[in-house]
């Protein structure tokens, strides 16, 4: 067995097949056979009931050792884009011609995936909603099952595999969203691999306690959020430049050969490091005077709410010059929901207003 520093314990196979699938409950890519893929079912945390919940996951090990990029997908269970943008990364790898290895997890948040739900529900206190991208790193003896399952696959898949990491999202179900990524721009290597995607808009931001990229990146590991548009569809234009620049990840890090294709610069990518966000301030109907990645300019009227009757009951409208990231579908909208999110750069602006800095893909 390797002896290197991550190979505590080697992988452990638990015994069990699913559909003639390995289960393993630890995964140590150190002792899999390199220029090959290997699939297997990770054990993550047990239900109510006592069986387990399983993740795919695929390792492409590559001929030559070199960095390991994990590719994750479905922490929120609507956000299904991020499913085929991987299989599709993937689909273009070669072990037999990398140097280093892909990690894609295809699913985390297992509940969530199954009912197409942002969030898990647990049966604990009568019924909760958890959302995974708060609990991170987890703890294996948590105060909830989602938390468990966190510490479990953050202790014995990703701490010990992986240095690079990139987690996919799309917006949660009744919104819309730009293809985007989070980055955290004081990780000057974050910047340059963030840089490398043909995306609509980049937000530098600090991060979000219990996020997966935060838990990452506060652990030495440089990660970054894709949203690639809408939930519970496949956007297929908005997947292949996901793909596109996921693979100039690989390239950029020399685990691929190969010229690295098209980047912010040729996507003309818009930057900024706020979000203004709007909320309705009164129950009632959503009209949208502006659409995903629209500019928009301070004190530009973006949305009207109307009442049962047809009056206008509230009007909306940006206090910052900038482009339109996330916006509501639902025309429904309770008081407090998320209208819009609009991006800018507070550089280009000095104002100091009571601005909601709820900024990550949710509610
Ligand atoms: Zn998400």
């Amino acid at each position: 067995m390797n002896t290197s520093i991550s190979a505590e314990f080697g992988t452990v196979y638990t015994g069990d097949t699913i559909q003639g699938t390995s289960v393993i409950s630890h995964l140590d890519i150190n002792d899999l056979e390199p220029g090959k893929q290997h699939r297997f079912f990770f054990q993550g945390v047990q239900m109510g009931t006592g069986q387990h919940w399983y993740v795919p996951i695929v390792v492409a090990k590559g001929d030559r050792p070199g960095k390991r990029i994990a590719l994750i997908t479905g922490i929120h269970g609507d956000e299904l884009s991020s499913i085929d943008a991987v299989q599709r990364i993937m689909a273009n790898l070669d072990p037999a011609q990398m140097s280093g290895t892909a990690i894609a997890v295809y699913g985390i948040s297992r509940p969530a995936m199954e009912y197409t739900h942002a969030q898990w529900a647990i049966a604990q206190c009568g019924g909760l909603l958890i959302d995974m991208n708060r609990v991170w790193p987890g703890d294996e003896a948590g105060i909830n099952a989602p938390t468990r399952h966190a510490g479990l696959l953050w202790n014995r898949l990703f701490k010990p595999n992986i240095d690079i990491a990139i987690d996919y999202h799309t917006v949660s179900t009744g919104s819309d969203f730009t293809l985007f990524l989070f980055a955290d721009f004081r990780k000057p290597e974050i910047q340059q691999m963030a840089e490398l995607f043909p995306v609509e808009q980049i937000k530098n931001d600090p991060g979000e306690g219990g996020a997966l990229e935060t838990a990452l990146i506060e652990a030495g590991i440089p990660a970054l959020t894709v949203e690639i548009g809408s939930p519970r569809i496949f956007d297929a234009q908005k997947i292949a430049l996901t793909v596109e620049g996921s693979m100039n990840v690989f390239k950029h890090y020399k685990v691929i050969e190969g010229a690295i294709g098209r980047t912010s610069k040729e996507a003309g990518t818009f930057f900024g490091d706020e979000f203004e966000t709007i909320r309705s301030t009164v129950g009632g109907f959503l009209e949208m005077l502006v659409d995903v990645k629209q500019k928009v300019t301070s004190g530009q009227k973006v949305a009207v709410q109307r009442n049962a009757f047809g009056d206008i009951v509230a009007e909306y409208t940006s206090t910052v010059a900038g482009e339109v990231a996330t916006i509501a579908r639902d025309a429904l909208s309770e008081p407090g929901s998320r209208v819009m999110q609009i991006l800018y750069n507070s550089t280009d602006l000095k104002r100091d207003l009571g601005t909601d800095h709820q900024t990550r893909d949710g509610y």
